[in-house]
C-alpha cells in the first residue's frame, strides 16, 4: 500500500522546505532549539539512507528582526533586507553546527528570482547544486533576501522550493509548514471540513479549498502551495505538505502516525525536464557531429566537444541548440554548456584541451546527457 511513509521513503533526491513559523519561536524569536535537533536528527536520517537532501529553510528575516531589535509590525523593505541579512548568517550557523555533529556538510546557497527563471543562471545554479549533492554535502537554499526587492523577489519560500527541486530534477518535495495538509475547506471555521490526502490533479475546485486556508504567521498560504505544487508536479517531483511543528516531525511522518497531503506527477523528473527541452521554440543554432557521435548519443551518452565537427549560429550558453549528423539531419536538441564562440574553438578536441583553448575549466560535455533529447528514429 502507498502511504506517505512509503512516499517519502521512496524519495532519492529530496527537498525539504522549512517555514520560518515552525523554526522560529514566537517568544524570544529564536531557533526552537530541541524541535530542531530533532529536525536534523530526521535529515541526518534520511540522509543515512543514501538520499540526496537538499533544504530550503525561511528564518531570515524573523531572526534578524531579534538579532537586531526591529519593533513589531510590518517592516519597511530596507529593514526586512536588513534583518535577512543579520539573520541569514545566524541560520546559517545553526544549521552548519547542528548538521556537522552528525557528520553533515551544510552548504548555504542563496537564490534570486533571476537564477531560476534565467536560463544561463539557472544553469549555474543547477550545476552547483548538484555537484554539492554528488560531494555528499546538504545544500541550505534561502532567498537572497538583502539583495532582492519586491519586484525581483519569489517572496515565499514555497515557490522558491518547487522552483528549487525543479532545477535539481528532485523526485520529491516536502513543505513543512504550520497546516498539516488540503481541507475541503477552512478546517479553523467549518466543523465539516475533511482532509484530502492525496491530489493527482489541480482542479478549479482543489483551487477554490485552498482559498481560505492561509497561515497567518508566514507569508506562504495555502495559495501559494498550490503554486508550488503546480510547479513540482509538472517538473515530474511529488509534493506533500505536512504540520512541521511537532517536534520530530519528519519522524512522525516515516514511521506514523504523521500524515501529509501528496499531490502526485504525471511523469518523472527527468523525463519532465525532457520534453521541456523538445518542446523549447526554435533552436538558438546547431551542433553538426561526427559518426562516433552519432553512436554515443543513440547509446545515451552526452555529446563531447570531440565529436563536433561545425557549429552555426549565435546562441549563448544555456540555449537550446540542434544537434545534426554530417548529412544535414536532425538528430537531438539540448541545451549547450558553451557559447558559440567558445564552442567553435573547443569543437574536435579532447575535454582535457578545454581550459587551454578557451581560458577557464568548463564543462567536460558540450551537452550533457541530462540536458539532451534525442529523436526517436
Ligand atoms: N526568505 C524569507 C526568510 O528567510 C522567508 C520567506 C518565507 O517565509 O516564505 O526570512
Amino acid at each position: 500500500m502507498t502511504t506517505p511513509a512509503s512516499r517519502l521513503a521512496e524519495a532519492r533526491r529530496l527537498v525539504v522546505k522549512i517555514g520560518s513559523s515552525i523554526l522560529v519561536d514566537e517568544g524570544p524569536g529564536e531557533v526552537r532549539r530541541t524541535w530542531f535537533e530533532a529536525l536534523c536528527d530526521d535529515i541526518a536520517r534520511l540522509a543515512s539512507g543514501g538520499r540526496e537532501i537538499v533544504l530550503v529553510s525561511s528564518g531570515a528575516i524573523r531572526l534578524g528582526r531579534t538579532l537586531l531589535r526591529l519593533p513589531g509590525g510590518a517592516l519597511r523593505l530596507e529593514e526586512s533586507q536588513a534583518a535577512a541579512a543579520a539573520g541569514q548568517i545566524r541560520l546559517a550557523h545553526a544549521y552548519q553546527e547542528s548538521l556537522a555533529r552528525r557528520g553533515l556538510t551544510a552548504a548555504q546557497v542563496l537564490l534570486t528570482l533571476d537564477d531560476s527563471e534565467e536560463r544561463r543562471r539557472y544553469l549555474n545554479a543547477r550545476q552547483t547544486m548538484t555537484t554539492l549533492l554528488t560531494l555528499g554535502a546538504i545544500p541550505v537554499i534561502n532567498e537572497n533576501d538583502t539583495v532582492a526587492t519586491d519586484e525581483i523577489r519569489f517572496g515565499d519560500n514555497d515557490r522558491l522550493a518547487a522552483r528549487v527541486a525543479e532545477m535539481v530534477s528532485a523526485d520529491t518535495l516536502l513543505l513543512l509548514s504550520d497546516i498539516d495538509g488540503l481541507y475541503t475547506a477552512d478546517p479553523r471555521s467549518d466543523a465539516a471540513a475533511s482532509f484530502i490526502p492525496e491530489v493527482r490533479t489541480i482542479t478549479p475546485e482543489i483551487e477554490a479549498m485552498a482559498g481560505g486556508a492561509a497561515s497567518e504567521l508566514s507569508n506562504g498560504g495555502m495559495a501559494t502551495k498550490l503554486t508550488a505544487a503546480r510547479i513540482a508536479t509538472g517538473a515530474g517531483c511529488r509534493m506533500a505538505i505536512a504540520d512541521g511543528r511537532p517536534v520530530g516531525a519528519i519522524a512522525a511522518l516515516l514511521d506514523g502516525p504523521g500524515r501529509a497531503t501528496w499531490f502526485l506527477p504525471e511523469s518523472t523528473p527527468l523525463s519532465a525536464r525532457k520534453k521541456w527541452i523538445a518542446g523549447s521554440l526554435k533552436p538558438a543554432g546547431s551542433l553538426t557531429v561526427d559518426d562516433g557521435a552519432v553512436r554515443a548519443l543513440a547509446a545515451g551518452k552526452s555529446l563531447l566537444p570531440a565529436g563536433v565537427r561545425a557549429v552555426e549560429g549565435g546562441f549563448r550558453r544555456g540555449d537550446v541548440v540542434e544537434v545534426r549528423d554530417s548529412a544535414g539531419r536532425a538528430l537531438a536538441r539540448g541545451l549547450v554548456a558553451y557559447a558559440a564562440d567558445d564552442a567553435r574553438r573547443i569543437a574536435g578536441h579532447k575535454s582535457a584541451e578545454i581550459e587551454s583553448l578557451v581560458g577557464y575549466r568548463g564543462r567536460d560535455e558540450m551537452i550533457h546527457r541530462d540536458d539532451l533529447v534525442v529523436d526517436q528514429a
